[in-house]
């Protein structure tokens, strides 16, 4: 037989999700990584806080205008996470990825309330995007990456 061996290391991937907010809700960002921390992808979802299953009955202008700021969420969710994971498999730096990200303003600022154990309690989370970056300084350093 000459098949490469495929082991259950080589076909499964470690993953770490971490749980934040942000203005536009709750956020689970999850890192897939190498065995030593080398960051791989990033996957980023954000949970909703309206049902946007099909509906035949009449909806208010209020809750269409909730549905489609809930549905652009979820896109800014998704393709954060593939720009980033991207710009990972490309070659940049995962450091350089989250200067790029930190502090970027989208003008709802979200100020995480202290004594719940939340993550980055007492911080303002500005946007989104400032979480994730805020996520992935944290990933470095609870995963002991060392840049070269
Ligand atoms: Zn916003």
């Amino acid at each position: 037989m000459n098949d490469k061996l495929v082991t259950a290391e080589s076909r499964t991937l470690l993953s770490a999700t971490y749980r934040g907010d942000c203005g536009h809700g709750k956020v689970f960002i999850t890192f897939t990584h190498s065995p030593d921390g080398r960051m791989l992808q990033v996957f980023v979802k954000v949970s909703s806080t309206i049902n946007l299953k099909p509906n035949t009955e009449p909806r208010s202008e209020d809750y269409e205008r909730a549905a489609y700021a809930t549905m652009c969420d979820r896109a800014e969710a998704e393709i954060i996470g593939k720009l980033v994971s991207t710009a990972l498999e490309s070659g940049t730096t995962p450091i350089d990825v989250a200067v790029l990200l930190r502090g970027v303003d989208c003008g709802h600022p979200y100020i995480v309330p202290k004594g719940h154990g939340r993550l980055f309690e007492g911080e303002t989370i500005t946007s989104m995007a400032d979480l994730v970056g805020r996520a992935m300084l944290l990933f470095m350093m609870e995963h002991a990456y060392t840049q070269q």
